[in-house]
Parts: structure tokens; C-alpha cells; sequence
């Protein structure tokens, strides 16, 4: 920084040096002034002190650039200049509104000060200027109230205490009864109150007024508010604020003069048509204060809302056309949906503000497909023009805004979506319930993988523990359930069917209605809105699906599940967890049979029972997946996962098998393990117990030749080893497989086509790539687990401190939601190049949970993955954002 940084830039009166494409400099107002300026719009014209200052205060100890007060002093000879006005000059008064303005819109930032440079002398002139005392004192109130409020810290209270009582005194009900000498009282009365809070008087001259604001604004850039703002939405402190000063225009100039707000299109829906509110002699934030009832912009807003006090478009018509071309004209110039204010002073409009609106997944939707059409924008520009991640709105039911809600409590929000349904603790209530049709909620003090069929039954889940990343979240977004996970102040009571939040008792049976969006839970049934893919959902995807390299696939295991997937556009399975099919009632006991023997035989025995109900969920899955491929896993989880718990379990079991019920408890308490996630799983299964892998494989083969018989159309399995780690495990297991593969062949006639290959989960099976890849076929990055053992961190337990990592700044993101690109990406990389220099188009794809996460997704497209895999409900996110990552990297 030298002697001659330009510290402040003017725009208007014919002369902006600023410019949209210059936002970090000068702030979203202040570069969008300066742009609206140069298109010739009618622009107040003004000048920004930059970013750029608010960062050397804070760097300088809070101290200005030597050169700001000489710059801001020519900026404001340059404005009296253009307004022919001067400020603090009682004769003919220049007023200014002071505005803060950071890059990206910030709530916590200071309020916008109006009519600043009034004093008793300068507000004289005004009233003789104008010929209007009343809006000159109505002016000159508005400016003491908001300038003790927003830069000296007086509540605004007492000031709206003064103005009722002195209303109802006066027998008043609105403020436009008041005359101007009522104005000049009200004033009197708000400079003693002023006077008297502040222990001095309240500034009169305008240069120290100026600077005040001015400092308020860059102060704001470090309260509370503002920082946790920052860091909820990761913008650095560094980017500072900028500050905008401007020649005031009045819409309180009566009856020809406005202010109002606008959206060049409904944000809500996309709409086309005009859609905002205006008052009629009124300024500033007067529209969204909620003081008087703002009136329609449109005739047809009005129509449609039924309201009877005139639109702008009645009312002013020859300002609304006006206001109608700058709308067209900003659209256009900006090719997106401006958010716009602007005020009418005695019949001449003039625009305040323009930016890039805010608006719903549907209207972003609608938008962008609108404007694609319209040829304002290219179809691939409207792919980039959705946020995938604010699809997620469109594909739940949801909450109804406008429902009244009785709110319990609220947890996190696990997994979007509304649900509504009986309260129930049990999953296997839940899912006995369910089958005879009711609808039920199912809330439990945390979740295990034996609460899977509860959760698939229920219409949501609610738990009284646990993060986003808890079992309950995962599965619940997998399923695309509905979940409000750790709602600690539930008080859940399984034995008496009830639970406390406060003072209230919730009882089995009762109705709630939960808010996965906010977290919400919900006493009784509150109205939902159902999911809607309109045309425009459709038409937007197709765009995508032309701009995609990488195919995206879905995690699923049930028939339901893989149809919702198949209709949402995925490709493939790219991950089908053989487990849980093992969870089902009717096949718990079969399992443990087959666990709890202790020799072979007696594992084959309940094999061979099992063998039939798995073929028959693979080929209910090959029956809708037709031809794309599905990536079966064989089993992974360690078997403890299935040991029976109760000693009704063990006797099930006991019977079942005929063996005596303590050798069983025995051999449950032989198979315990210290640490089982790095236990006796995955492909160490298949080592040991061979015949449990030859089962899977042959009811995948079996049921891909009986599916083609059935249907003619050849069903593609891909068979997934689990974590493997060594090139010789996986070789040994893919001969077996192989090897029913060849004895299905023999025995049916048929030919299974298939591939076999591995997850890459373990550091060392990704450095080692280059070996595994000499008997993959494809490997597909197990990220969940790969996270896991690259950090050394169980994913059960990180939910306790990872809120201290990510506050202390180790963690940026959670590490199980968003992919670490440095470490664990690292091992993805050097996986994938080292898998491809041995089998060269080696197939790969990512199967974890970020394989639905926008980030991730890009990092899998720059490391030239072939699929992303996700959960049903999140196919069409990752396939809008593997379009945008591919088209990010082409322009
Ligand atoms: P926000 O960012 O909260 O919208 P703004 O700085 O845009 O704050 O100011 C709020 C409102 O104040 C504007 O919409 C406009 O109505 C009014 N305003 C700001 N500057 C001026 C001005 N120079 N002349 C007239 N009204 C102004
Ligand atoms: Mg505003
Ligand atoms: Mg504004």
C-alpha cells in the first residue's frame, strides 16, 4: 500500500470509476451503483470508500490511511458539484444516506443512515427549499432516531415512545396525520431524549455527523453478529466492508413520491411478471418496517392478491413504466433476476439498488429455464445457475411455510424433508405398524444397525442423541427419511412409552410432525407440501446430463429404494450392501445359525437356507436395474453385528440349530472383539469362512441367469471385495468367486456376465493399487471407511469433539460429509493413478457418502472417477453437480 492508493471512488453525475466486475473492491452496493450509473440509469450519484480501508483500519490499530480524509473530502466537492448542493450549507443543503456494503450481503453489517447533514439551520433551508416543512422536519426526526439508534447506540425505543405518546395525546392514529409543526415538536423532544441518553448534545455538524457514520459502518465489520455471520457462511474477516456515500433523494416528498422494493421476477416461483411493494410519501426502510401496509407494484399482483389500495402501476404510471424499461434493462445487463430498490422523488424515479436476487430451489429452477428459453442465457449456462444442494428442497415432501407450528423442540437437521406420524419407540412396532398402515415416527434415544427395519417402516426418525453423521442421520438420508437427529431435550422413558420435552408428555400413539429441514419437532399434524418435479426439473436435468463426463449411480439395497433411484436417473448400483438384507426378521435366525456354528458344516447348513432369499433380492434388483450395472459388496460388517442379544435370541437360535443354548452364548463371547472395525471383517470373512462369499457369489450368478431367462434382458453384477489391503487377499478371493461363477454356467446354461473387484478403504490397499489393480476390474472408493482409517478417527465416536475441531479451525468441514482433498484425497489420487498404470481404464467410482456432496463430487470429476455412487434421494443433485464440475473445467 503507497501514498497513492485510491481509497475512494465516485460514481453518478456522469463520472463512475467503479464497476460491477469490481465487488471486492468496493462492496455488492457499491459496485452495482457504480455499474447502474454507467448504464445511464438515474442513480443518486455518491462515491465508496473501498474494502480496502476497512481492512488497513484493522490492521492499522483502528487507524485510517493518512490519505482517506483528503480523498473523501474531493469525493464530496465532486458530489456538491454534481448536485449542485452543499453540504452543511443552510441555503441550499446537500443530505446524504450513508450505506455499508460487503462483497457477499451481510445481516449483522450496520444500518443504512438517511438524510445525514441536518441540523436545525440546514433543515430551515431544506423546509424553504422544498417549500414543504412538513417533509423537511419528518426528514430531520427520521434522521436523529436512526442516527442515535444505528452509530451512537441509543434504543430506538424511546424515540417510537415519544411518537405514540405524543399521537395518542393528539388523538392520531397514523403518522401522515401529523403536520409539520407537530414535526418540529417531535424533533425538539427527540434531541433532548437524544441529548439526555448520550450525556452530551446530539452532533449538529455535519462533518462530524459523516465521520461518525462512517466509523459505525467499519466498526460493524467486527461485532458479534457480524463474526458469527462469517463464520457460519465462511466468509474471511479479511474481505472487509466497504461504505457508501450517496445524495439522498426523498420519496417523502407527498403524494408523487414513493419508495419501494422489487424483484424482476416472483422469487418465490419463478414467475415471470414484476413482483415487489411501495408506499406512497414514505422513505427508506419504510416498505419492509411494517409500519404501514405497502401497496402492489402490478395491476396483476393486485388482482391476484385481492388488495384495494391502488398499484404503483395505477397510481404512478408514468414512473412504473419508467421503473418497468429498468427492469428489462437490468435483466438483461445482468442475465439473472435483480433484487431492486428504488425511490420516486416528485414524479422522477431513481434506483437505489440492484442485485442478484435471492430464491427458492423451484424459482431457481423455473429461472433458469425461463431464461435459457428466453435465449438470455445458454442451457449450460442455466446448469451452472442451480445450486445443487438447494435441489434437496424439491425432493422431500416439506413443510408447508405458512402451517401453523406447535413446537416441541428442536435437534439437528439430519435428513431433509417433513414427516408426520404416530409416535412410536420400537423399530419392530414400528415396522408391525406400519404394515397395518399407519404412519408413525419413530424416536428413539440413538440408533444401531438393528433399528434399520424401524427406520425404513417409519415416515421419520427423531433421536434424543447423536450428530449428523450419527447412524440414525446416515441411514435416514440414505433413505431419504425424514430426520431430526440429537434433540437433547427429549427425555425418552421406553418403559413408559413416553416422552418429556419440558413440561409436556409425549405418549405412544400421539401424532407429531417433524422439520428434518430446521430440526424441528412438531406437536400434531402440520400441513405438507408434497415433492413436485415440474418440467422444468426435468428439462434442467437433461441440460445437465448432456454437459456430464461422469455417470452417477445409487447406494441401494432394497427393490424400493432402487426403483426411486431408477426414476431419479441413476445409472447403476454403485454400492448394494448385502448386510442388510441379512437384518430381516424372517432371516435374523438363519444368520446366526450360521455365525454361532462351529464348524463348516453347520455353516453350510444355514447357508444353503439363506442362499434362496438372497438370490431372490438380487433378482428383484436386476429386475429393475435391466441392463446397468450393479456393484454388489459382499459381506463387510463384523459379525458380532449379528450375535443374538437377549437370552430369548440365544434360545431361538438354540432351537433352530439344536445346539445347547451356554455353547452358543460360548462361542457369541469367543467372537467378541476389542476393536471391530478393525477386526475379523470385510474380505478377512471370506478368508476364513470361504463358504459365506461362495453363498453371495452364487446367489448374485443365480439370480443374474434366472433374471435373463425371465426377462431376456442380461443383468450386469460388479462383485465387490471389502476392504481389502493385500493384492493376495483379493487374488484368492476372486478365484473363488470366479469359480462359481463358472459352476453357475455349467449347471444352468447361463452366462453371468460380471466383473470382480475391490473397495478401496485402507491406505494401504490405495498405495498399493498398483498390485490390487492386477485383479481389479474396478475399484470403487469406500470414503466413509477410507476417512476413517486415513484420520485414525471412528466415525461413531468423532461426533463428541468434532464440533471443537471445526471451532478451533482444524477442521474446515466435517470430514465425513465434505472429502478431505488434501490426505484422504491424496490416497484417491495416487490410487487411481497407480491402479491405471497397471490395468490402463481401470474402472473407478466413489461409493461413500460424499459420493452426494457437491465438493466432493468436483474433487472426483478432476480425479477423473468414472461415477459417483449416492443415495437414492441425492441422484439428482450429483447429477447437476458432476455437470457443473465438468463444465467448470472446460470454460
Ligand atoms: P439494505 O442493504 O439494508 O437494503 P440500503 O443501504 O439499501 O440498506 O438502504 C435501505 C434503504 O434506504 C434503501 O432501500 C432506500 O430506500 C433508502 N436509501 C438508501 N440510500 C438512499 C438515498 N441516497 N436516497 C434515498 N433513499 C435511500
Ligand atoms: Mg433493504
Ligand atoms: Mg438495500
Amino acid at each position: 500500500m503507497n501514498a497513492d492508493t485510491k481509497w475512494v471512488y465516485a460514481f453518478g453525475g456522469g463520472n463512475s470509476e467503479g464497476e460491477a466486475g469490481m465487488r471486492e473492491l468496493l462492496g455488492g452496493k457499491g459496485a452495482n451503483l457504480a455499474e447502474m450509473a454507467k448504464l445511464g440509469l438515474p442513480v443518486p450519484p455518491g462515491f465508496t470508500i473501498t474494502t480496502g480501508v476497512c481492512t488497513a483500519f484493522y490492521e492499522n490499530d483502528r487507524q485510517y490511511p493518512g490519505e482517506l480524509n483528503g480523498q473523501v473530502e474531493a469525493a464530496l466537492a465532486q458530489l456538491e458539484a454534481a448536485v449542485d448542493k452543499k453540504f452543511g450549507d443552510p441555503a441550499n443543503p446537500l443530505l446524504v444516506s450513508v450505506r455499508s456494503g460487503a462483497r457477499a450481503s451481510m445481516p449483522g453489517m450496520m444500518d443504512t443512515v438517511l438524510n445525514l447533514g441536518l441540523n436545525d439551520e440546514t433543515a430551515e433551508g431544506l423546509a424553504q427549499l422544498s417549500g414543504d416543512r412538513r417533509f423537511a422536519y419528518d426528514s430531520y426526526r427520521r434522521f436523529i432516531q436512526m442516527y442515535s439508534d444505528v452509530v451512537m447506540g441509543v434504543d430506538h425505543g424511546i424515540f417510537e415512545d415519544i411518537l405514540e405518546s405524543f399521537k395518542e395525546e393528539n388523538d392520531y392514529s397514523l403518522d401522515t396525520e401529523l403536520t409539520a409543526e407537530d414535526w418540529e415538536t417531535i424533533v425538539r423532544e427527540y434531541k433532548q431524549a437524544a441529548a439526555s441518553e448520550l450525556g452530551r448534545d446530539f452532533p449538529s455538524d455535519p462533518r462530524e455527523q459523516l465521520w461518525g457514520a462512517i466509523g459505525a459502518v467499519f466498526g460493524s465489520w467486527m461485532t458479534d453478529r457480524a463474526k458469527t455471520y462469517r463464520k457460519l457462511h465462511d466468509i474471511p474477516a479479511s474481505w472487509g466492508t466497504a461504505v457508501n456515500v450517496q445524495a439522498m433523494v426523498f420519496g417523502n416528498m407527498g403524494e408523487t413520491s414513493a419508495t419501494g422494493v422489487a424483484f424482476t421476477r416472483d422469487p418465490s416461483t419463478g414467475d415471470t411478471g414484476y413482483y415487489g411493494e411501495f408506499l406512497i410519501n414514505a422513505q427508506g426502510e419504510d416498505v419492509v418496517a411494517g409500519i404501514r401496509t405497502p401497496q402492489c407494484l402490478t395491476e396483476a399482483m393486485r388482482e391476484k392478491m385481492g388488495d384495494p389500495s391502488p398499484s404503483m402501476e395505477q397510481a404512478l404510471p408514468e414512473s412504473y413504466a419508467e421503473l418497468a424499461a429498468v427492469f428489462d434493462k437490468l435483466e438483461r445487463h445482468y442475465r439473472d433476476m435483480q433484487d431492486i430498490e428504488f425511490t420516486v422523488e416528485r414524479g422522477r424515479l431513481w434506483m437505489l439498488q440492484t442485485r442478484n436476487g435471492k430464491r427458492t430451489a423451484k424459482a431457481a429452477l423455473k429461472i433458469a429455464v425461463d431464461m435459457a428459453s428466453e435465449g438470455l442465457i445458454s442451457e449450460t449456462d442455466a446448469v451452472m445457475r442451480v445450486d445443487p444442494a438447494q435441489l434437496d428442497q424439491l425432493l422431500h415432501p416439506t413443510l408447508d411455510p405458512e402451517a401453523t407450528r406447535d413446537v416441541l423442540t428442536a435437534g439437528l437437521p439430519a435428513s431433509p424433508g417433513a414427516a408426520c406420524g404416530a409416535v412410536v419407540f420400537d423399530s419392530d412396532e414400528a415396522e408391525a405398524r406400519a404394515k397395518d398402515g399407519e404412519k408413525v415416527i419413530l424416536v428413539r434415544i440413538e440408533t444401531s444397525p438393528e433399528d434399520i427395519h424401524g427406520m425404513h417402516a417409519a415416515e421419520g426418525i427423531v433421536t434424543a442423541r447423536g450428530g449428523m453423521t450419527s447412524h440414525a442421520a446416515v441411514v435416514a438420508r440414505g433413505m431419504g427419511r425424514p430426520c431430526v437427529s440429537g434433540a437433547g431435550q427429549i427425555k425418552i422413558d421406553y418403559a413408559s412409552k413416553q416422552f418429556t420435552v419440558g413440561r409436556r408428555t409425549i405418549t405412544d400413539g400421539e401424532i407429531i410432525t417433524i422439520d428434518g429441514a430446521s430440526g424441528q419437532v412438531l406437536f400434531g399434524e402440520a400441513k405438507m407440501i408434497k415433492p413436485e418435479l415440474t418440467g422444468d426439473f426435468a428439462k434442467l436435468m437433461s441440460w445437465a446430463d448432456a454437459s456430464r463426463r461422469m455417470k452417477v449411480r445409487t447406494n441401494a439395497e432394497t427393490p424400493a429404494d432402487c426403483q426411486t433411484a431408477v426414476e431419479f436417473g441413476a445409472e447403476g448400483i454403485g454400492l448394494c450392501r448385502t448386510e442388510h438384507m441379512f437384518f430381516d426378521a424372517d432371516r435374523i435366525a438363519a444368520v446366526r445359525e450360521m455365525i454361532l456354528s462351529d464348524g463348516q458344516d453347520g455353516r453350510v447348513t444355514a447357508l444353503d437356507k439363506i442362499l434362496p432369499m438372497q438370490r431372490d433380492d438380487f433378482k428383484a434388483i436386476f429386475r429393475i436395474m435391466e441392463t446397468r450395472p450393479a456393484t454388489i459388496r459382499l459381506l463387510d460388517p463384523p459379525l458380532h453385528e449379528f450375535l443374538p442379544h437377549t437370552e430369548e435370541d440365544v434360545a431361538d437360535v438354540a432351537a433352530a440349530t439344536g445346539l445347547p443354548a451356554d455353547l452358543l452364548m460360548q462361542r457369541a463371547r469367543d467372537l467378541a472383539e476389542s476393536n471391530p472395525m478393525l477386526g475379523h471383517r470385510g474380505c478377512r470373512l471370506g478368508i476364513t469362512y470361504p463358504e459365506i462369499y461362495e453363498m453371495q457369489a452364487r446367489a448374485i450368478f443365480e439370480a443374474q441367469v434366472a433374471v435373463e431367462k425371465e426377462t431376456g434382458v442380461k443383468p450386469v453384477a460388479e462383485v465387490m471385495i471389502p476392504l481389502v489391503a493385500t493384492s493376495a487377499e483379493l487374488a484368492i478371493l476372486k478365484a473363488r468367486v470366479a469359480g462359481v461363477a463358472q459352476a453357475v454356467a455349467e449347471e444352468t446354461g447361463g452366462q453371468p456376465q460380471y466383473l470382480i473387484g475391490t473397495m478401496i478403504e485402507l491406505p494401504r490397499a490405495a498405495l498399493r493399487a498398483g498390485d490390487i489393480a492386477h485383479d481389479a476390474e474396478f475399484f470403487s472408493f469406500g470414503t466413509n471407511d477410507l476417512t476413517q482409517t486415513t484420520f485414525g478417527l471412528s466415525r461413531d465416536d468423532a461426533g463428541k469433539f468434532l464440533g471443537d475441531y471445526l471451532e478451533a479451525g482444524i477442521f474446515e468441514k466435517d470430514p465425513f460429509v465434505s472429502l478431505d482433498k488434501d490426505g484422504v484425497g491424496d490416497l484417491v489420487r495416487i490410487a487411481a493413478e497407480r491402479g491405471r498404470a497397471t490395468r490402463e481404464g481401470l474402472k473407478l467410482g466413489i461409493c461413500g457418502e460424499h459420493g452426494g456432496d457437491p465438493s466432493s463430487i468436483d474433487f472426483c470429476e478432476e480425479t477423473g472417477l468414472d461415477y459417483v455412487s449416492c443415495s437414492p434421494y441425492r441422484v439428482p443433485i450429483a447429477r447437476l453437480a458432476a455437470a457443473q464440475a465438468r463444465l467448470r473445467r472446460q470454460s
